[in-house]
């Protein structure tokens, strides 16, 4: 059943290495757009140009994390050629072909949409960013341990947030004894946090707490660490903002106010490539083998 799948991956980072083995020691065939930097021993794995790829038999494209740019651009890092998503060729691909990407744009969106296609943006789906918590908290972690001159133990950390990444770095941080404090907004929320042991205050009052904070993480993708919040810091406490662009905080401000800020993005890809990629492999892999299923 499986050495019946052909999926085509269109470009990606260090990442997908993980991802491509992982589908081919499933017996599934893989071909390759944008990786011709590479050689691969297994006979599942080949290199393809778009232009020579027989759309009527891809069960399954997979994009890169990022998906397209807003003209159907596709980010690589093996080839120095520049791919562009083969949009009018969706339209050749058979009817229970699937468009696997990390996250869209409109662009990619009407793509799919044009050409009637299933769209799945994995970075949306629960267990991708639970799994991918693990090495977003370890990575920052990295980040505030080397950032800092006090160990975590004993520092005091605000963690804003208490969703996917949230709930995993109150765990680490207060696992290694930090005096962490979440801030939320849910009924629901404030009671998990107390029933972990953990401090709690609610988004809206962040300024009544942030001055006697070492450390200020924020999660949230608004802004939240403001002009006000930033006034109530002292100017030796650090933000790492982990929101996707723009982030959760005054950037220019802080920078005025002497507070030290990183805007940490993208960092399982950075710190943890390989499990980064055996989490996109895995959910990848169920999902495929769903879809051949039902089909
Ligand atoms: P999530 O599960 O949706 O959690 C987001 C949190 O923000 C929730 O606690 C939510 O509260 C809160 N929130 C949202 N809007 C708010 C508002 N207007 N005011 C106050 N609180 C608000 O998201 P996640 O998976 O933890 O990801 C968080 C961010 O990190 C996203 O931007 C994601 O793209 C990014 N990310 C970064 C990295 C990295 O390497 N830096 C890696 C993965 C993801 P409620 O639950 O009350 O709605």
């Amino acid at each position: 059943m499986k050495n019946r799948l052909k999926v085509l991956i269109i470009g990606g980072d260090n990442r997908y290495l993980e991802v491509i083995d992982k589908l081919a020691a499933n017996e599934i065939r893989v071909f390759l757009a944008g990786f011709e930097q590479l050689s691969f021993e297994n006979s599942f794995i080949s290199h393809r140009e778009i232009i020579e790829v027989d759309f009527s038999k891809i069960d399954a494209i997979l994009l890169p994390v990022a998906g397209t740019d807003s003209e159907g651009n596709i980010e690589t890092t093996y080839t120095d050629k520049q791919l562009k998503l083969p949009k009018q060729r969706l339209h050749e691909t058979p009817e229970h072909c699937v468009i696997y990407t990390g996250i869209a744009n409109d662009y990619l969106e009407n793509a799919a949409k044009t050409a009637n296609r299933k769209l799945i943006r994995l970075f949306t789906r629960d267990d991708i960013a639970i799994y991918n918590s693990i090495p977003t908290a370890e990575a920052t972690l990295k980040l505030a341990i080397e950032e800092t001159d006090v160990t975590i133990h004993g520092s005091n950390i605000i963690i804003i947030g208490f969703g996917r990444i949230g709930i995993t770095l109150a765990r680490v941080f207060a696992a290694l004894g930090a005096n962490v404090t979440v801030a939320a907004r849910k009924s629901a929320h404030f009671a998990r946090i107390n029933e972990m042991g953990i401090n709690s205050i609610a988004t809206e009052k962040i300024d009544k707490v942030i001055s006697g904070m070492d450390i200020c993480i924020n999660t949230v993708p608004h802004l939240i660490i403001d002009t006000n919040i930033i006034d109530n810091m002292e100017a030796s406490s650090l933000i790492i903002d982990l929101a996707s662009k723009p982030g959760g905080t005054d950037f220019d401000y802080a920078e005025k106010k002497g507070v030290k800020t990183i805007h940490a993005l993208g960092l399982p890809g950075k710190t943890a490539p390989r499990t980064a990629g055996e989490i996109i492999g895995g959910v990848l892999l169920e999902l495929l083998e769903d879809s051949m299923q039902r089909t």
